[in-house]
């Protein structure tokens, strides 16, 4: 068993940041991640997923982000931007290492369990993002589908549905991007979304992008469940966008009611055939690990007070909730640094 006064948990863009501010502290860290590589969850984004159509990668603390090609995927720009960063700054992720539980010690540390080794902290960064907890919602009649049923998060690019006929479940950017890409192979493309799509004419401002952070950050003070930052988000008119709606591509269709072995029906009783459910309905913070020290409130939310969790001061949400951007992850790596610093300063209370 490892002793250290911090464990970060998850070596993405909130992991990274959190183990940049740390490293003059002169407190000791173990930083570990279940990937096998850099990048966090952009090393699975799908190969179609360019630097053209991400919203926008915010600069890692120190270093700049030098704007790779726009043809260039995601899924290889971003991790070897992080790969750099971690050599440039030594930063050592001890990877693979999957945290499979954290738990209060008998001497008031927390006890990090993992496939590869435990430790004991006197505080813990848990930045584990929500990739890995892909959400798909309950329609009556999911099992019997004849079809096939995939998430964003497995989806590999758009050959593979050639020739078939494809229902896309969600309202957000993935839903839109996959979509659009999809209906230039496939026999046939619905479109259903559970309200009504919201499309932004103007560009997105930093102002528009406070406006998104606040609403999330409210849930959390509340102690609701975050929602993501994507969700909060409107639709913004790229010009992808525009020529599918020329296309006729973007007819959305409300949320069907049942599913069916060969598609989905609708309460007014319309019916489709599909041989395809994908859904784009996105993720759910990857906290599982978490589950022994109970944290989650009445309302089924951990709640948070910027990212220092109200319950238990040692440990910190960062990339949770309003930080679930590269932007705000960023800025919470910082600001529960600065607050851990403060708190194993201060002498024990007794
Ligand atoms: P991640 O990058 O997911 O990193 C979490 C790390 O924790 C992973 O390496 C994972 O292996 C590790 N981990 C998880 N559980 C454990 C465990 N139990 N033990 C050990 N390690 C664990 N944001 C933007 O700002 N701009 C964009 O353009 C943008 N595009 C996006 C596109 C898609 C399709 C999606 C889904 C999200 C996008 N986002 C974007 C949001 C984006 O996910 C965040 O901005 C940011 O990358 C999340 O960083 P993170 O460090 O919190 O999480």
């Amino acid at each position: 068993m490892s002793e250290t006064d911090v464990v970060v948990i998850g070596g993405g863009q909130a992991g990274l940041s959190s183990a940049y501010h740390l490293r003059s502290s002169g407190l000791d860290i173990a930083l570990l991640d279940a990937n096998p590589a850099p990048g966090g969850a952009w090393q699975h984004r799908w190969p179609t997923l360019r630097m053209a159509t991400v919203h926008g990668i915010f600069d890692l603390p120190g270093m700049r982000f030098a704007p790779p090609s726009p043809d260039e995927p995601a899924a290889d720009a971003v991790p070897a931007y992080f790969a750099a960063f971690e050599r440039e700054f030594g930063i050592d992720v001890q990877r693979p290492v999957a945290v499979t539980a954290v738990r209060n010690s008998r001497d008031g540390r927390l006890l990090v369990e993992s496939d590869n080794g435990t430790w004991t902290t006197r505080a813990l960064i848990n930045a584990t993002g929500t990739w890995t907890r892909p959400f798909v919602p309950y329609y009556p009649g999911q099992e019997t589908f004849h079809g096939r049923q995939l998430h964003t998060a497995h989806y590999r690019g758009p050959a593979e549905f050639a020739g078939k006929r494809v229902v896309v479940v969600g309202g957000g950017t993935s839903a839109v991007q996959l979509l659009v890409e999809i209906a230039d192979v496939a026999a046939a493309t619905t479109w259903v979304t559970r309200r009504s799509p919201v499309f932004r004419d103007g560009p997105f401002t930093p102002d528009y992008g406070r406006e998104v952070v606040a609403k999330v950050e409210a849930r959390v003070r509340a102690g609701l469940p975050p929602g993501s930052i994507a969700s909060a988000t409107e639709l913004s008119w790229t010009p992808q966008l525009l020529e599918a709606r020329e296309r006729g591509l973007l007819l959305r269709r409300p949320m069907f009611d049942r599913i069916v072995p060969d598609g989905v029906r609708w309460r007014d009783g319309a019916a489709q055939d599909v041989d395809v459910i994908l859904w784009c309905t996105g993720f759910r913070p990857a906290l599982d690990h978490l589950a022994p020290l109970r944290l989650r409130g009445p309302r089924g939310g951990i709640v948070v007070d910027g990212t220092r969790v109200v319950a238990d001061p040692r440990i910190h949400l960062v990339g949770y909730g309003p930080s679930a951007s590269t932007v705000g992850a960023n800025r919470a790596g910082r600001a529960a640094v600065r607050e851990l610093r403060a708190l194993l300063a201060a002498p024990a209370q007794v």
